[in-house]
């Protein structure tokens, strides 16, 4: 069976076949966070969900370039530089550091290209020429906007994703302070005139001083690192519209796209999280990031399972006793596999087992990671079964430990991190940092490269180092 997937570009579920002639390569957008503040589990709901798709590409054979930008310049971003007193920066840096590591915390592959929009000017700046030299952008005031009603003159569709009625659209009332300067009220900003509130936060450009809207960022750094057309654009619902109609008439009204060959082949959006049935809001007292989880006791990979329960399209209740829950259904996965482990000991893998092949059937079927986790759950219960007739031998142990292994590698939730560091290995670890407290840094690159020899790296993190397999 193919991997089929839900395409909001055509409303339907599709069989994936990635635009590559050799049908190996697949080039994967995800609109990455906004860094102005800590990443909520709603956004994390979206990235795991992210992290999930090219995990899955992966073990289906698909050689994956992931890309996530960073937006480390817009509205909100250049408000909160404004009230801290700050540089841009300064102000950014900290929460990317934050975000990255919320990601590992959460076992979150790390993705092949990190854009940030900053350094990305000139492609967006080239961008926005194009448009203006085919006609679909204008001046007003300094700031640059995309012309919705002569895109559509030129016979292109504006609204793909939505099937939006434009013409209903227009109507609407105005509904930011300087629409003024548009010709129509559905026009967005491509290049915004630099005001006295953006401070410093500003680049040179043909049209005088300011900075980038926030869709046009995404098409131009997807589009340089992936090509003008690529297979996959992801990310939460909301995005649907405006952004994302936005980045297709700014990548093809940019571009001219053939009719077969869009900017981007399968649109795929995650619904949103609700906590305790309600929108996340900080008035509420429901509203968690990642950081207030953990401060909780619950550990990355507890919230990983969780936030991993539900299908990506249907909105998810996130609770607190379902942080409990999802404790004990890793308790059991955990419990199993440490049996099969001490009756595998030493024995090679027999046959493959029927898990593999179920959880490829469930997720296959537009990624149904319900069905997958009823597949795991029913084969704890068969090994649980097996044990307590010691009927299972070392070879079927291994080989269903493999098969746990190859479908962990798309959950994400496998014991890994607990194996036990061996005494000698620990021994280094304090060694090396002894020697970097005694700023004897040749000594502690000695032993870095000793634990490299044998297997192992320290990874320094906000809570000290910590000792990994390589
Ligand atoms: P932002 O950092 O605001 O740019 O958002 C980053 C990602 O999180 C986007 O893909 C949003 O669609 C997604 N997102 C925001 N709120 C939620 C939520 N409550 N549930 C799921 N995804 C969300
Ligand atoms: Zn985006």
């Amino acid at each position: 069976m193919a991997l089929r997937l839900f395409n909001t570009l055509s409303r339907s579920v599709q069989e994936f076949v990635p635009l590559d002639p050799q049908g190996r390569k697949v080039g994967l957008y995800c609109c990455g966070p906004t860094v102005y503040d800590f990443g909520h589990i709603g956004n994390f709901r979206t990235f795991v969900f992210a992290d999930l798709v090219r995990r899955y590409l992966e073990f289906r054979g698909f050689e994956v370039t992931h890309v996530m930008n960073i937006t480390d310049v817009e509205d909100k971003i250049i408000r909160r530089v404004g009230e801290a007193g700050t540089t841009l920066a300064e102000y950014t840096g900290r929460y990317e550091q934050a975000f990255l590591e919320d990601s590992e915390t959460l076992g979150l592959r790390a993705p092949h290209h990190r854009p940030r929009a900053t350094e990305h000017i000139g492609p967006i700046i080239g961008l926005i020429r194009k448009l203006e030299k085919r006609g679909f952008a204008y001046v007003a005031d300094g700031s640059v906007y995309f012309s919705i009603e002569r895109y559509r003159a030129a016979g292109n569709r504006y609204g793909k994703l939505l099937n939006l009625n434009l013409d209903e659209l227009r109507t609407g009332e105005r509904v930011a302070n300087d629409e003024y300067a548009k010709e129509s009220v559905a026009d967005f900003a491509l290049w915004k005139a630099r005001v006295p509130e953006d401070g410093e936060v500003f680049w040179p450009s043909p049209w005088g001083e300011g900075r980038p809207g926030w869709h046009i960022e995404c098409s131009a750094m997807s589009m340089k690192l992936l090509g003008e057309s690529f297979d996959l654009h992801l990310g939460g619902e909301d995005l649907v519209f405006p952004h994302h109609e936005d980045e297709i008439a700014q990548s093809e009204g940019g571009c001219g796209h053939p009719a077969d060959r869009p900017f981007v082949k399968y649109w795929l959006h995650g619904a949103h999280l609700l906590v305790e049935g309600k929108k996340m809001s900080k008035s509420l007292g429901n509203f968690f990031t990642l950081r207030d989880l953990l401060d909780k006791g619950f550990t990355g990979r507890e919230i990983r399972h969780l936030l991993l329960t539900a299908y990506y399209r249907e909105s998810f209740n996130f609770t607190l006793d379902g942080l409990t829950g999802a404790r004990s259904a890793l308790a059991r996965i955990d419990e199993c596999t440490g049996k099969l482990r001490a009756v595998a000991v030493g024995a090679a893998a027999g046959p493959a087992p029927a898990l593999v092949d179920r959880f490829t059937a469930a997720m296959d079927d537009d990624l149904n990671v319900s069905a997958a986790w009823a597949a795991v759950f029913d084969w704890v219960r068969d090994q649980n079964r097996r044990f307590a007739e010691e009927s299972i031998t070392p070879a079927e142990a291994a080989a269903e430990l493999a098969a746990w292994e190859r479908i962990d590698s798309v959950l994400g939730i496998g014991g890994e991190a607990e194996e036990a560091v061996p005494a000698d290995i620990l021994a280094l670890a304090e060694a090396r940092q002894a020697a970097r407290k005694a700023k004897d840094f040749a000594r502690a690159d000695t032993v870095r490269d000793e634990l490299k020899a044998r297997g192992w790296t320290i990874e320094d993190t906000p809570k000290g180092p910590r000792v990994k397999r390589l």
